[in-house]
């Protein structure tokens, strides 16, 4: 059915402080992915309309708000998502598939990045060396980066944008920003509450269609300085390459290949419901989802036989369903993916302990995967290398701690990676050793607003959240200032 709701009345890009309806060529579809129904119909744009959004904030950027309009913008847009929660949790379930009580957690996440950055836009103030080398007085300022450009992927259709929108904003950059196609709507309802609040023209500006040929402009335009960007690691490198003739700042948010690690002294119980917790999220489709579950022998069976008990009862539906705990895959390519990591599992000796195959997505249109447990997974196979992104917990085992930190470090990602011990010292040791940019200590929870997050190695570069997740949009000037 398609969707109808007032913060959808206009499903167009934005620039100038307006949506703009364009007469396009073609439309794209976006699909509720639990029954595969049209949800709306939108225009497939391009360069000409990326270059116009462009414009429209490179034209803003004459004209930087103070630090006082940035806060106060950044409290109103939380204010805003706060009263509008039900109708954005509604939009985001429908377009992403995730349970509704996980999307009403998305739209307080989404308001946490903007209550976080206000906190830290008076830290932008402009600064003075206390000492005065050569004689002079050094100020410091943070000058906005320039226009900056946020893309974002679809498991997180207003909170991935929410992220890097509020550190552009209160960091004075105006932006340009390239939802998913596959989740737009959400970034629609959001850019409505936008113009609520009539922010300047060429503030915040939208544009959405053919993905490459729109990055391919924000890349190479020179009024761009910063592209923030979370995807696949294998278009964080693309756009990294067509950023370096422009010597562009890039935060990147890539792929991950989390570990979990179960050592024999830990609390199996509280480890069985961290990992429940984390593992099917958004039915598992998100990048700090644990890919790897690697126990400690002597554990290995009874913590995989609490897990079997605890997946074996997930009920899995639709996301609008309040019974449900594990939506649909985003689409038949997700479905697919992961039906080719736990075939290739089994194949290779691994054992299904719930779950396992599917010959077609349950319930016929819409793109469900049974969640599964697997036991015998071994480092070389397919699910233990790529990112699994479903209902999946793969379970291998470790011989001592050198062998858990060198299978967990033996992958080119560096997102997030759990331990669980009661030996406070080991878990210390541990995380010093692992190449990982969020490691949770006997707890799986994943980034919060306050803290900075991001991935070393090919996870990607920068961070976003807290302080730091401003500071990617900021642009430090030194003045030195000679006095009569
Ligand atoms: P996924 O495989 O999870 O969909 P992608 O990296 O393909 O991840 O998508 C993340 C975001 O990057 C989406 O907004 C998508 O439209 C966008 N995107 C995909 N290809 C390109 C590209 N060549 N240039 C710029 N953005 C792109």
């Amino acid at each position: 059915m398609p969707i109808d709701h007032p913060l959808l009345t206009e499903r167009h890009a934005s620039w100038a402080g307006a949506f703009q309806p364009r007469p396009a060529l073609r439309t794209f579809t976006v699909r509720d992915p639990a029954s595969g129904a049209a949800l709306a119909e939108l225009p497939e744009l391009g360069a000409a309309e990326a270059q116009l959004a462009v414009d429209s904030a490179a034209a803003a950027l004459a004209q930087p708000p103070t630090l006082g309009e940035r806060r106060r913008w950044l409290l109103e847009i939380a204010a805003e998502l706060r009263a509008e929660r039900d109708a954005l949790a509604a939009i985001i379930t429908a377009e992403n598939g995730k349970p509704l009580a996980e999307a009403q957690g998305e739209v307080d996440y989404a308001a946490g990045f903007f209550e976080e950055a206000a906190r830290h836009v008076e830290s932008l103030a402009p600064t003075e060396l206390p000492s005065r080398p050569r004689g002079l007085r050094w100020r410091i300022h943070h000058r906005p980066a320039g226009v900056a450009a946020l893309i974002t992927p679809w498991n997180f259709p207003l909170a991935m944008l929410a992220k890097k929108l509020a550190g552009a904003l209160a960091a004075g950059c105006p932006s340009v920003a390239k939802p998913a196609e596959l989740t737009p709507l959400s970034c629609i309802a959001l850019f409505s509450l936008l113009h609520r609040l009539r922010l300047p023209p060429g503030t915040v500006n939208l544009v959405f269609g053919r993905a490459a040929e729109i990055g391919r402009v924000l890349c190479e335009r020179p009024e761009v300085r910063v592209v923030s960007f979370t995807g696949s690691t294998a278009v964080g490198k693309l756009l990294a390459a067509q950023c370096a003739p422009g010597v562009k700042r890039l935060a990147l948010e890539l792929g991950g290949n989390a570990p979990f690690l179960v050592f024999e002294d830990a609390d199996l119980e509280l480890a069985a419901r961290e990992l429940l917790a984390n593992k099917f999220r958004c039915a598992g489709q998100t990048c700090v989802c644990a890919n790897r579950v690697l126990v400690a022998e002597p554990v290995a069976e009874a913590f995989a036989e609490r897990v079997r008990v605890a997946v074996a009862a997930l009920v899995v539906g639709p996301g609008c369903d309040p019974e449900t705990d594990v939506g649909p895959l985003i689409d038949r390519r997700g479905f697919d993916k992961v039906q080719r990591l736990v075939t290739d599992a089994l194949a290779g000796g691994a054992r299904a302990l719930v779950g396992g195959p599917a010959p077609e997505p349950i319930g016929g249109a819409g793109c469900f995967f049974p969640p599964t447990v697997i036991v015998g997974v071994t480092p070389s196979m397919r699910c233990a290398r790529e990112e699994t992104f479903g209902p999946v917990v793969p379970i291998g085992t470790f011989r001592d701690e050198a062998e858990a930190v060198r299978a967990s470090n033996d992958t080119e990602y560096g997102l997030a990676a759990y331990v669980f011990t009661r030996d406070a010292e080991r878990a210390e040791r541990v995380a010093a050793r692992l190449r990982f940019g969020h490691v949770g200590l006997n707890t799986a929870t994943g980034p919060t607003p306050e803290a900075p997050f991001g991935g070393m190695g090919q996870s990607g570069l920068g961070r976003e959240g807290g302080l730091d997740g401003v500071l990617e949009f900021v642009e430090l000037q030194t003045c030195p200032v000679a006095e009569d």
